[in-house]
């Protein structure tokens, strides 16, 4: 064997939740090596947030350029050269991959490349090929994230693709199948939609977009049929057949077998967190259900010198639900005080229009036995939406009977994945509806449509009857 290298906190993964809770462990003090099996920045730089955002923004483009007849604005061979947009998008992923790389460096975090496998709880095997090294650690945290989760009867192919080679389609599919229509599913569709493929979408439950109000989704789908999405609900996906040119699809619906045929089919029906791979249950890592790891409110497992965050443990999976607890880890291990507190964590999907909710709904604050009033104001009654031509959706606004504190806010419209951000701030500060109301906004900004919502709540709103 080898010589075992001491280290002081160790960090495995660099995904948004491993690289935060690595720099803010730097910034406390820590001396701090983080260990990275593929590319800096895990899934949410390479192969999740940020490419599927490049591509749905060059969706937009596209589609506004052919679709604003009625704004004065005729395009005529409006062409779209697909290895100029995938090299945008990988130009944007290279750039922030980088600015990871710079980041831990500035801030003296040690990089290895390889692969982390637990021996015991202070001691760590990374294995970068044939080359092995041992370490010991005075703590760890663990930020391993998740993979799409295989289905047997669709096993992935070059044409049975999960999420991440739906960002590199050698071409723009003519036809694509996406079976799960969840947020990641119903982002890429939409996108592919906008670029021009013929999407069907095959959802195993009664709806798409499950956890989002139907006030909402309901938008969302409107705006799918405009795009010419077929959306198959209480569905299941039996099957496929790949040819050479493309695939056939079987799917039961309504009792009856159908068939689909597609150049692509994109499974999405959820991810698995990577926590099967590295010796966790040996070391005596207690897990909760569905892989998932337990810990407590400073992300501490049952191991006490070992953390986990992001997707590896419960909560919505998602980059600034990570990036979050990584923060809360680190400085639990530097003896402060932190703890985490989910309830103004943000979730947005970018459909068009984008959806976006933070806090409670009033369905759920209901369900909790919540005394709440909620209200709403619709993005038509605003200057700017109605400029932008763009007047589909609300702000809605969920807060306390008693005193007016607002607990929740659910925006579906243009711009929503921005302006929920004003909402997150307003529960974290523990604002009320009044304070909202009272907030002078620029006019005229989609922010005055919060505000408008804010007085319907307080019953003198100045824009609606
Ligand atoms: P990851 O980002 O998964 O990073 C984990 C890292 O750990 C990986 O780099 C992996 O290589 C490494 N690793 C694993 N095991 C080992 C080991 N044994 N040794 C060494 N390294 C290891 N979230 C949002 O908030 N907004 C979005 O818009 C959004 N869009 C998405 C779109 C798509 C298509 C997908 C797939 C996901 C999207 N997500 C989005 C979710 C988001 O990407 C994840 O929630 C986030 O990346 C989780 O961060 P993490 O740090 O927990 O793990």
């Amino acid at each position: 064997g080898d010589f075992p290298i001491e280290l002081d906190t160790l960090v495995v993964g660099s995904g948004p939740g491993g690289y935060v809770a690595a720099i803010r462990a730097a910034q406390t003090g820590q001396k701090v090596t983080i260990v990275e099996r593929g590319a800096l920045g895990g899934v949410c730089l390479n192969v999740g947030c940020i490419p599927s955002k490049a591509l749905i923004s060059v969706g937009h483009r596209f589609e506004h350029a052919q679709h604003s007849d009625d704004m004065g604005v005729v395009a005529s061979e409006v062409k779209l050269d697909w290895s100029k947009a995938q090299a945008f998008k990988d130009g944007v992923v290279k750039k922030l991959v980088g600015g990871v790389e710079g980041l831990l460096k500035g801030n003296k975090v040690d990089i290895l490349k390889g692969e982390a496998y637990f021996v015991d709880g202070n001691t760590v095997r990374v294995i970068d090929g044939d080359k092995a090294q041992t370490y010991t650690f005075k703590n760890a945290i663990l930020a391993t994230g998740s993979r799409p989760i295989e289905i047997p009867t669709f096993k992935f192919t070059k044409r049975v693709v999960s999420s991440t080679g739906a960002l590199s389609f050698p071409e723009v599919p003519g036809k694509l199948v996406v079976i799960g229509g969840g947020y990641i599913g119903t982002e890429l569709g939409s996108a592919y939609a906008n670029l021009g493929s013929q999407v069907t979408i095959i959802e195993g439950g009664k709806d798409i977009l499950a956890g989002f109000e139907k006030q909402m989704t309901q938008i969302v789908k409107k705006s799918l049929k405009k795009k010419g999405v077929e959306v198959v609900v209480n569905a299941s996906a039996k099957g496929v057949e790949e040819n050479e040119n493309g695939v056939i699809v079987t799917y039961e619906a309504g009792g009856e077998e159908k068939t689909v045929e597609a150049d692509y089919v994109l499974v999405t029906v959820g991810r698995r967190p990577n926590t099967d791979e590295l010796g966790l249950q040996e070391i005596g890592i207690e897990f909760a259900d569905r892989g998932l790891l337990k810990v407590d409110k400073q992300g501490r497992t049952s191991v006490p010198n070992i953390y986990a965050i992001g997707d590896i443990v419960a909560g919505p999976q998602l980059a600034h639900k990570a990036s979050y607890e990584g923060k809360v880890a680190a400085e639990a291990i530097a003896g402060e005080h932190s703890v985490v507190d989910y309830l103004a964590i943000p979730a947005v999907c970018f459909t068009d229009p984008e959806m976006a909710t933070v806090g409670y709904s009033e369905e759920q604050a209901k369900e909790e036995g919540l005394e709440v009033k909620a209200a709403k104001f619709p993005f038509a009654a605003n200057g700017r939406a109605l400029a932008l031509n763009a007047t589909d959706g609300f702000v809605k606004l969920v807060a306390r009977k008693e005193d007016g504190l607002l607990i929740g806010a659910q925006i579906v419209g243009v711009g929503a994945s921005d302006m929920i951000a004003e909402m997150a701030t307003a529960i974290e500060a523990g604002m009320t509806a009044e304070d909202i109301a009272l907030t002078i906004h620029a006019h005229p900004t989609l922010g005055e449509i919060t505000m408008e919502a804010a007085e319907v709540l307080l019953g003198n709103p100045i824009h609606i009857v």
